[in-house]
């Protein structure tokens, strides 16, 4: 009898940075992890651009020992920064942290992404580019508040991933799952994705900065083209830009960022992070409008 293999498409959010080193992002789907926390090379899915370095697992929201690879201090220092700016409690929403070293060519390179373990989005793996997050320390802060955000409005009370279609889908399917009418997400996209605006968007894509740069050239309320190109990377940028106190550019930038201030648990992540003595960090998100 011939066996059958599974693979699932599980939800990735990688963060990019162009050549130039301005912070972009982008959401993609790859195949990756089954449906438990196996640590070893094929579970954590290291490919031909991709290869991890170390992986711990995350236990009750804390870093265990290395289950996969070295020990390695970027990944440390990554771990120890996210801890410091999310609330102790969120933190038990992932269950793998890991580093990788990409080789991906062209102006974009991965920073960071976040997958879902299993599929209904229970838990999340958290996977940093050691080489770029060694870089520059402000953009690693940025990385993390982004890549975080991706985590906290993608468990499985804000987006049902059992949906597997847009077809029964009454808010916004993308392309993982349906956000729940009361999600953080759909909130946003009613906020600031209308007037056609989100039915632009190509969900089972992969966001790019050149996908966003026109909805970028014609309104100054994104952080950046990558901001531009879906509304799951334009929260993520501006959550990044609200917890590190970056200073709006724009008064469309400011709305977003006053938006972020009004939900409930947001502030305490800028909290956390201006306790720490991270904030203000400098709005270099490229100028939309
Ligand atoms: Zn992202």
């Amino acid at each position: 009898m011939a066996g059958v293999a599974v693979i699932t498409m599980l939800a990735i959010s990688a963060c990019i940075a162009s050549d130039d080193n301005d912070v972009s992002f982008v959401s993609s789907s790859r195949s990756g992890f089954g449906g438990d926390l196996e640590c070893d090379e094929a579970a954590l899915g290291s490919d031909d651009l991709t290869s991890f370095v170390v992986a711990h697992r995350v236990v009750d929201g804390e870093l265990g020992e290395a289950c996969f690879g070295e020990r390695n201090e970027v990944v440390l220092d990554a771990w120890s920064k996210l801890a410091e700016i999310t609330p102790p409690g969120q933190l038990g929403d992932l269950g793998l942290f890991g580093g990788f070293t990409s080789d991906e060519g062209g102006d974009e390179v991965t920073l960071a992404f976040v997958n879902t373990i299993d599929d209904d989005g229970t838990l999340f793996r958290m996977s940093i580019n050691v080489e770029e997050a060694d870089i520059d320390p402000d953009e690693l802060l940025l990385t993390m508040a982004h890549e975080f955000s991706h985590v906290f409005t993608g468990v499985s009370t804000q987006i049902d991933r059992s949906s597997d279609s847009d077809e029964s889908c009454q808010t916004y399917f993308n392309g993982e799952g349906c956000y729940a009418p009361d999600s953080l997400m759909y909130s946003w996209i009613e906020q600031f994705w209308g007037n056609g605006l989100i039915d632009e968007i190509d969900a089972d894509a992969d966001p790019t900065a050149g996908s966003g740069q026109d909805r970028c050239d014609s309104s100054p309320g994104f952080f950046g083209a990558y901001a531009a190109s879906g509304p799951e990377e334009d929260f993520a940028e501006s959550f990044s830009a609200y917890v590190f106190e970056l200073q709006a550019d724009t008064d469309a930038q400011q709305d977003k960022l006053d938006w972020i201030d009004g939900q409930p648990g947001l502030a305490e992540f800028r909290n956390r992070a201006i306790a720490a003595g991270y904030t203000p960090l400098q709005n270099n998100f490229d100028r939309c409008g």
